[in-house]
């Protein structure tokens, strides 16, 4: 049941621009070339981010019953984990 794939909506008139790059951990906040995010790579699967990755500004989080979405005033939506595959 893969229900989101492809492009995402661009409703605010904001066209999706370059994907943005992950410069801070998602979970803690702190640089990704900083230190080990192994626990919070894994903390990440399960629950939404708390720093836009890309701003570190703390993200609006929804959480519904059957996902969640973590939003960046600065960057907009995110659905799941920003964690790119490197
Ligand atoms: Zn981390
Ligand atoms: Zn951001």
């Amino acid at each position: 049941m893969g229900a989101h794939d492809g492009a995402p909506l661009a409703s605010d008139g904001l066209a999706a621009s370059d994907s943005p790059v992950a410069v801070f951990c998602p979970r803690c906040g702190i640089p990704l070339e900083h230190g080990d995010h192994t626990l919070c790579r894994a903390a990440l699967a399960l629950e939404p981010p708390r720093y836009c990755p890309t701003c570190r500004r703390r993200m609006v989080v929804q959480v519904t019953p059957s996902d969640w979405t973590a939003r960046c005033v600065e960057h907009g939506e995110t659905t799941r984990s920003t964690w790119a595959p490197a």
